[in-house]
């Protein structure tokens, strides 16, 4: 594998943990992806919180989150909690995925702290070969260079992607994504969560049509006809399918389910559809 000196150098230099592990645990940690495949479709969701980032800072158990996978034919979930410090983040993610290995798959998050160096514990945790990502949120951490491209690079360099939620910061976004090429950025709802405004996703769809490295997430996508443009345009293969669950209303199961007829419900391929719904990600997460 070419790719592995380079990987493990990046990762020592970040961290003082022996980064050995990483990639003989990555593929032991390889589920395979087809396992869960009912009529060749492998349902998986890439955005979903045990913390969420409301005004409650909800949390949701492991428990409860497979439980709504199962109800709805979901394979496997990326599980990331926010609202806390990394630190913290890589403990409840190790947690949930302790018991659930063949169906999460955790990311760490990523938020700077006085205290520590939060870029060590963010390398420490690719390292163990477990996590498989990156969040980050611009509602609680600035996506200006002097603090976040320390994380971009270190991601890049470990071949992990960042799930970045710019909160419709379209200038932030394409810095990031033109300063950092090799490092794959997934955009959180095409842009901006919930958004009612078609030129700023435009804007996003012109980011992605411009940087191959950007590709968005259809979670919390409202305008549904912008996901079948963002198709044609760039090609399913940039798409990528969460829920941003779990959400209690109408209630658990209901609302992931809506957002995956959301996806069934567009005039795409099978081909396409299945792209999106696992495809994607399950490449972009070396799962298969
Ligand atoms: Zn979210």
């Amino acid at each position: 594998m070419p790719g592995t000196i380079t990987r493990r150098h990046c990762l020592r230099r970040f961290t003082t943990a022996a980064a050995a592990g990483f990639l003989g645990q990555q593929t032991r940690s390889q589920l395979s992806a087809e396992e869960h495949q009912p009529g060749g479709e492998c349902v998986i969701d890439s955005h979903v919180h045990l913390k969420h980032g409301d005004a409650a800072r909800t949390e949701y158990s492991p428990e409860v989150i497979v439980q709504v996978m199962d109800a709805v034919g979901i394979a496997r979930s990326v599980v990331f909690a926010m609202s806390t410090t990394t630190q913290q983040s890589i403990q409840m993610a190790q947690r949930a995925v302790a018991k659930f290995p063949d169906r999460l798959i955790p990311f760490v998050y990523a938020l700077p702290h006085y205290e520590r160096p939060v870029i060590r514990e963010i390398a420490e945790a690719l390292a163990g070969g477990i996590f498989r990502g990156i969040k980050i949120h611009a509602g609680e951490c600035t996506l200006a260079e002097y603090v976040i491209d320390p994380v971009l690079k270190l991601a890049g360099c470990a071949g992990v992607p960042c799930l970045v939620d710019c909160v419709g910061h379209l200038a932030a976004a394409r810095r990031m994504a033109r300063s950092f090429p090799q490092t794959t950025i997934i955009i959180a709802h095409m842009g901006r969560y919930l958004s009612r405004d078609p030129k700023l996703i435009d804007q996003f769809l012109d980011l992605a049509a411009e940087c191959p490295n950007v590709f968005l997430d259809t979670s919390g996508v409202v305008l549904v006809e912008k996901i079948s443009e963002a198709v044609e345009r760039l090609g399913s293969e940039r798409l990528i399918w969460g829920t941003d669950g779990p959400h209690p209303q109408p209630d658990l199961a209901s609302f992931a389910r809506a957002e995956l007829d959301k996806i069934r419900g567009l005039s795409l391929s099978p081909e396409e559809k299945a792209n999106i719904l696992g495809r994607n990600i399950a490449r972009l997460l070396r799962l298969s």
